[in-house]
């Protein structure tokens, strides 16, 4: 009898319900990750089978580690979204690569939730700031819910991150938040935004997130730098955002013509031979220099298809002398 059940198990026949949700860990979760997509598949079996048999307890609960360990075995994060609605008909579930023990369901829901935004994240304009700070603030939240325990399921699916503690993850989120909302404000008021980049700095520093701290460093020093618009004379903040350097002739007597004047040195460049523009004033010259450029290119192409109409002419003439030659 307890051969024909371990080979029932073996091959998954005539099996209860209860016994195709054992077999998932005994043939899948407890041979460790390798085998967590077939996990998942015999977690599918036996949600079906619970659900044949009306077991809507089990088959919440088997439907849930389905999701779970087919996220965890590299399955696409479109499956989060309807893992966080199966978590939350579950008070616990089964901690990841076990059967006995148990963690509480809202720990891991919360876990996953924050991977769904960092996967939203992932697939985002990276212009679109103020949606990036939305769900970034969002995945900081969870993880700050979280607090100081170790996370869950970063161990079985890293991600390229490599942090697995919830608040430094809240750290990072929150300063990459920061960072983007500054990044929406340096538009209209730079001088703001580099208040709220030196705040995501302040944070970002708090989490190991090197790449992301020097972003926010080079935009804060380019935030906070002021030039005067060679053109305009205007006083602008934000280096390569609201003015650029622009090649232009600087003779050192242009240098002493600003100084004389009291002007700002800092708009003309005599070693780089550029000159400061606003952003404003660089694209008037921009959409002047177009136009004259289209007006050009439209002129050779005429005298271009003269010249090719009178080409085609000869070679028609030629033509039609070979042609007569050869009839010859
Ligand atoms: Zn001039
Ligand atoms: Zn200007």
């Amino acid at each position: 009898m307890r051969l024909l059940k371990k080979l029932q198990h073996r091959v998954g026949v005539a099996l209860s319900p209860q016994e195709h949700y054992t077999r998932a860990f005994s043939q899948g979760v407890l041979l460790g990750r390798d085998k967590y997509a077939a996990a998942a598949q015999l977690f599918e079996q036996a949600a079906r089978h619970a659900g044949q048999a009306q077991d809507a307890g089990l088959q919440r609960r088997a439907n849930a580690n389905a999701l779970l360990y087919g996220f965890l075995a590299g399955g696409s994060p479109q499956t989060l979204s309807p893992l966080l609605q199966a978590l939350d008909g579950l008070d616990d579930i089964e901690q990841i690569g076990s059967q006995a023990e148990f963690v509480d369901a809202k720990a891991l829901h919360h876990e996953l939730a924050a991977r769904l935004a960092e996967a939203t994240i992932a697939v985002l304009d990276p212009s679109a700031h103020l949606e990036r700070a939305r769900h970034h603030r969002g995945a900081a939240r969870y993880f700050e819910a979280i607090g100081g325990q170790a996370l869950i399921t970063y161990a079985h699916r890293p991600d390229s991150l490599g942090i697995e503690r919830a608040d430094l993850r809240s750290f990072f989120h929150d300063g990459q938040a920061r960072y983007h909302e500054a990044l929406d404000q340096a538009h209209t008021d730079p001088e703001a935004a580099a208040d709220a980049m030196n705040e995501a700095l302040v944070a970002l520093l708090q989490a190991p997130a090197k790449d992301q701290q020097q972003a926010a460093e080079r935009w804060l020093e380019r935030l906070r730098t002021q030039r005067s618009c060679w053109s305009c004379g205007r006083e602008f903040l934000g280096a390569e955002l609201h003015y650029h350097h622009v090649p232009a002739t600087v003779r050192g007597y242009v240098v002493e013509v600003l100084r004389r004047a009291g002007h700002d040195l800092a708009s003309v460049d005599l070693s780089s031979q550029r000159v400061v523009l606003c952003a404003t004033c660089g694209t008037m010259v921009q959409t002047i220099a177009d136009a004259q450029a289209v007006r050009r290119v439209t002129e050779l192409r005429a005298e271009v298809e003269a010249q090719f109409a009178g080409l085609q002419h000869q070679l028609a003439g030629l033509e039609r002398r070979v042609n007569a030659l050869s009839v010859r």
